[in-house]
């Protein structure tokens, strides 16, 4: 990467002072002292946005976050969870920093509702609230229906997703370890796109790792609707074979169709059925429920558009999306890393219109994924975007990024250094 590049990529990586300049301090004066920015979801996307349109509005702009959840429950490193050596506590952060230190008001509640044209939103407990600009990172939403069966399933707690980090990933370690020794635990995987690319292959190797250590004769089964592994697929599939032979198997192209609760079958669209003890389905997924509902979700009625550059959605003003919600530019994934990335891009561009200030014509985001293979060896993928103005889309820089070349130890500690910068950075 040229140097002046690399500058302007390590500024769209995140430093505050970075961002400070970026805005131009002589500007701050003119941050309007009333505008009120509305953020609907705190997961990594929304907490960072909020975050930062405070900070880069010199605390001046008048934050309101909404979130149901009492903490911060991270889905990186929940998988650690599943195998066992991580607890839920681990992945677990407190929001006092973003009120306390920042100074955003959090609303504990969910938004039932989107009025862009009267610019407000509605909380489930009723009252309605003012925006000059809103942003929404809601995540996504699983769509059961796609599964015959699958929704009633989920609804009793005998098929879990726990695709969504929280109780659900305690209640699916605790069906792992109810099961006898000799059983069968099987995921499936949705078509891409889904969020997390590299995630289920994460998951099913923690899980590989927790029966070779506790329950040696049961067996991991990967149900694969996509061609082949969507990520990191070479290393992955070496370490199966060299650490988990006999334990895990992978089958591609199997798309699940319908689930058979009482006898934990799977149904295909092909193959014939598949029984396990533990059956983890992940449906296709969607932007999260309130995107749908007010009627940003205009990519095939599952994605969000937005300009890229501001992240203002393609149908209706002064609403952003950002994060798993939003149609992402090829080549990004549905990451916390990137909806963090999105959070500091779209906080500057809000402060800026909110401001009368040009808006950075030339945002970089960027992304790692560290997945763990078992309790120690991890391996990474990584890349850098930039928006390019001509094609109004995000491009990856050339030579920027790239993939491990074998599972190591150092990159365990590089992969839970990140977990707690990237927890810092959108939280505290
Ligand atoms: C098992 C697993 C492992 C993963 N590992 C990694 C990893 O190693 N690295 C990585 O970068 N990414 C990883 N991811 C992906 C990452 O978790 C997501 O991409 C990221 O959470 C997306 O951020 P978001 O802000 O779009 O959504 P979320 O973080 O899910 O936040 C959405 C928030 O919106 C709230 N919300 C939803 N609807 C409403 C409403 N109506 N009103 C108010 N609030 C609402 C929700 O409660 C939630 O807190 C993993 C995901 C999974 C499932």
């Amino acid at each position: 990467m040229k140097r002046r590049s690399f500058v302007q990529a390590s500024m769209a990586l995140g430093s505050m002072g970075a961002f400070g300049s970026m805005l131009g301090c002589a500007s701050v004066g003119r941050v309007p002292e009333k505008a009120r920015v509305i953020v609907v979801g705190g997961g990594y996307g929304g907490a960072t946005a909020a975050k930062y349109v405070r900070m880069l509005s010199n605390y001046k702009i008048d934050v309101t976050m909404i979130e149901p959840n009492g903490d911060f429950v991270s889905c990186p490193i929940s998988n650690l969870v599943l195998g066992g050596s991580k607890t839920m506590a681990d992945i677990t952060t407190p929001y006092d920093k973003l009120s306390g230190k920042h100074g955003v008001n959090i609303v504990r509640d969910y938004v039932a509702s989107v009025d862009a044209a009267k610019k407000t939103v509605t909380l489930a407990s009723g009252p309605s609230i003012r925006y000059d600009k809103l942003i929404m990172s809601p995540g996504i939403d699983l769509m059961f229906n796609n599964i015959e069966g699958l929704q009633a399933a989920h609804d009793s707690g005998q098929i879990l997703q726990a695709w969504k980090a929280g109780p659900e990933t305690m209640a699916l370690r605790k069906q792992l370890e109810a099961m006898d020794d000799g059983g069968v635990y099987a995921i499936a995987i949705p078509q891409a796109p889904y969020r997390c690319p590299p995630g289920p292959y994460e998951r099913a190797s923690q899980v590989a790792h927790y029966f070779k250590q506790h329950k040696p004769k049961s067996k991991v089964l990967i149900l694969d609707a996509n061609q082949d592994v969507t990520s990191n697929g070479p290393l992955y599939k070496k370490f199966w074979a060299d650490n988990y032979k006999g334990i895990l198997e992978y089958m591609p192209q199997h798309k699940v169709t319908a689930v058979d609760a009482k006898t934990n079958t799977m149904k295909f669209d092909v193959q014939g059925d598949v029984k396990a003890n533990v059956l983890n389905i992940l449906p296709d997924m969607r932007a999260g429920n309130i995107a749908v509902k007010a009627n940003l979700a205009n990519v095939n009625s599952r994605w969000c558009g937005v300009n890229y550059l501001t992240f203002e959605s393609t149908q209706a003003k002064d609403v952003h999306v950002i994060g798993d919600a939003m149609m992402l530019a090829p080549l990004m994934p549905k990451s916390g890393h990137m909806a963090n990335s999105h959070g500091k891009v779209v906080a500057a561009a809000v402060v800026a219109q909110l401001s009368d200030m040009p808006v950075n014509p030339a945002p970089f985001l960027s992304n790692t994924c560290y997945s763990f293979l078992n309790d120690k060896l991890v391996v990474h993928v990584a890349s850098v975007h930039q928006y390019d103005a001509a094609e109004k889309t995000y491009k990856t820089v050339k030579g920027s990024g790239g993939v491990s070349s074998a599972p190591n130890e150092l990159e365990g500690i590089y992969a839970w250094n990140w977990a707690q910068n990237i927890w810092a950075d959108t939280l505290l």
